[in-house]
């Protein structure tokens, strides 16, 4: 959502005749675009902040801003603990960004906008922004209404809003034109997508699997209490949706996911993947978990690990539970402590590894589709992705990128797999 963001604020800089520049001690304006869905996201941006701050001081004419969730929750007092800030933007404010660009140049303006009434921003007229890349996300709506009890998120994205169908169909064929083979379609939860009574997450991946030269669709994230069986369906019925979904469980524990305010048990979220499975086989899952929630005991944290082995995700991102202020959580007794939740990251992080290399290995010797992304670290090597999401590095001396392939695996490591070209005719 962040990346899609920036490119938003990014196509108004480049309208505005801003240069793009790696080197900061260059730039005319910097805006630093923040998360705060965990202490450490918003730890990381305060300190990249900090560190921009003499920029401004040794140039007073550089327009210095925040935008993204920190930005929403913090507000003003951003300013005054950094008085050298221009700009706080808000999540639902980036509309306005590019007055308060003309703002700030001329009258040399403080300001900030945090009003959660702003629409969602619509596509910009075509700069050649998003000329030859290969890989685009596109945000069909924005917000949550689901207060998990630990999340930040409706309180700095506000509630759901989804964006009109055929604004979204027109920004994707434009990407297409501009040669994105593969979109993602990103939402707090996408399956809460709706524009009328009949029109929601589903009918708009059937048009969107319409679009002419588009290879691969991928949607994230999904909440499970929401994964409908019509969207289950849909994995068997699309032929451009990626065999993978991204359905975070946070918990294995169903005293923890009452108190998490998840609304699914256990009991169902193995149920819902057992139907994706029945429905799409090969089907890559990737999950969210979460470790040293408010009163996890070892029994709450085996279970998490019990289900990880029932379920065998192809990946998990996991994490320490950090408290997000003003959420409910936040109030909750039982507090694990920092040694406790290290202990049982490293425990599941260990669990979790032998169980991707071991998924990774059985592809050893397969032959997999891969649409070329880049180029890879290594001299003369490419790098590209399964319709799985698995990542694969391969020796090629002819520039395919943006092409599908056919790949033959002939080493498997935890993050990447490593293969030959086979065949390069799509
Ligand atoms: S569904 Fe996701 S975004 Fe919404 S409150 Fe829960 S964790 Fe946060």
């Amino acid at each position: 959502m962040n990346e899609y963001d920036s490119d938003y604020l990014g196509q108004v800089l480049v309208s505005s005749n801003y240069l793009p520049t790696d080197n900061p001690k260059q730039a005319d304006v910097i805006l630093i675009n923040t998360c705060t869905v965990r202490a450490k996201a918003a730890q990381k941006a305060l300190s990249l902040l900090g560190r921009m701050v003499p920029l401004k001081k040794r140039n007073p004419e550089l327009i210095l801003g925040i935008t993204g969730c920190l930005a929403q929750q913090e507000g003003s007092s951003l300013m005054q603990r950094f008085p050298d800030l221009d700009l706080v933007l808000g999540t639902r404010e980036k509309e306005r960004f590019e007055s308060f660009l003309k703002r700030i140049s001329t009258s040399r303006e403080k300001i900030v906008a945090i009003d959660m009434d702003g629409p969602l921003v619509s596509p910009l007229p075509n700069n050649g922004y998003f000329k030859g890349r290969v890989k685009s996300f596109i945000s069909v709506m924005e917000g949550c209404n689901n207060f998990c009890s630990y999340c930040i998120v409706p309180y700095v994205r506000g509630r759901e809003v989804s964006r009109p169908p055929k604004e979204i169909l027109e920004e994707i064929r434009h990407l297409v034109s501009q040669g994105t083979r593969e979109i993602t379609l990103l939402g707090q939860n996408v399956n809460s997508y709706k524009w009328d009574k009949t029109y929601g997450f589903s009918s708009l991946l059937k048009e969107v699997n319409k679009i002419e030269d588009l290879a691969r669709i991928r949607f994230t994230t999904s909440h499970p209490k929401d994964l409908s069986d019509d969207l289950i369906n849909i994995f068997a019925e699309l032929d451009n949706l990626c065999p993978h979904i991204h359905l975070p469980f946070q918990s294995g524990s169903n005293k923890i996911l009452r108190l998490m305010n998840r609304r699914y048990s256990r009991e169902r979220y193995i149920d819902l993947i057992g139907r994706l499975r029945q429905v799409r086989p090969e089907i890559a899952i990737t999950s969210d978990v979460m470790v040293g929630f408010p009163k996890e005991s070892d029994e709450d944290f085996q279970m998490t690990l019990d289900l990880i082995k029932k379920i065998e995700f192809d990946n998990l991102y996991s994490f320490k539970y950090s408290d997000r202020k003003g959420t409910s959580a936040e109030k909750m007794e039982g507090k694990v402590d920092d040694s406790k939740k290290s202990s049982r990251l490293e425990t599941l992080q260990r669990l979790q590894k032998d169980i991707t290399l071991g998924k990774n290995r059985m592809l050893e010797g397969t032959r997999m589709e891969v649409l070329v992304e880049g180029y890879g670290k290594r001299n003369g090597q490419l790098t590209g992705r399964t319709a799985s999401n698995k990542v694969v590095n391969f020796s090629c001396n002819n520039n395919v990128i943006g092409n599908l392939i056919d790949v033959k695996i002939q080493h498997a490591a935890v993050n990447s797999l490593q293969g030959i070209l086979t065949n390069m005719n799509h």
